[in-house]
């Protein structure tokens, strides 16, 4: 399936849900959800009717992929090794989200969305170890060092995000000098140490993709 191209915020609109794909804007007073500006086609003044269990299991797949920038067949891809690996299926899958490079970096705040920090793992900009990775589904490990090369070091994007996102910290799991561009992914994170997506349910997923 082709990669979406068109306004990102209707992606938000649909599912009625910040899923913080526009970096600053995304905090600001113009972002359409904080608006309060209605699913796209969709009458205000209409009540939705009621979903199917289908529909909201295939809504909360669909936030969940967007929110990580993923397409459905590595979406997909995901779900299966996160099958496959011990423990419950819901939670692997957010532990190997949140390993992909590209969410580190946007984790780390080099980037303001998740979009923007693949495009710097594309670009070259990413060590991980000291080794350019250029793969933004590349599997960070715990105790991996993450930073940002000598060719990115003047970057105005990264910059302005650790000027935008940088006062925020970080998420447990990481460390992380700005100065230096440089993190650590310290530990693989828990279900519940991800709280700024507590409300993405998971079973819904494994339901949606068991069928
Ligand atoms: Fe979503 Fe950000 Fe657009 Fe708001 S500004 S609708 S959170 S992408």
């Amino acid at each position: 399936m082709a990669r979406y191209t068109g306004p990102v915020c209707r992606l938000c609109r649909v599912d009625q849900k910040k899923l913080m794909l526009k970096g600053a804007r995304c905090k600001s007073d113009k972002c359409p959800i904080n608006k309060k500006r209605p699913a796209p086609g969709k009458d205000p003044k209409v009540r939705p009717g009621k979903r199917s269990n289908y529909g909201t299991q295939l809504r909360e797949k669909q936030k969940l992929k967007r929110i990580y920038g993923m397409q459905e067949k590595q979406f997909r891809l995901f779900f299966e090794r996160a099958l496959r690996m011990t423990g419950i299926t819901g939670e692997n899958l957010f532990v190997i989200l949140e390993r992909r490079l590209d969410n580190v970096i946007y984790r780390l705040r080099f980037a303001v969305s998740r979009q923007q920090a693949r495009q710097l793992v594309l670009h070259g900009h990413v060590l991980v170890n000291g080794e350019r990775v250029n793969i933004p589904s590349y599997m960070v490990r715990p105790d991996d060092t993450v930073e940002i090369g000598e060719s990115g070091k003047n970057l105005v994007i990264i910059k302005d995000a650790l000027k935008e996102f940088g006062r925020a910290g970080v998420m447990p799991w990481l460390s992380v000098d700005p100065d230096a561009m440089k993190g650590r992914f310290l530990a693989v994170p828990r279900r519940g140490d991800i709280t700024d997506l507590a409300d993405i349910k998971e079973q819904m997923i494994v339901e949606f993709y068991s069928k």
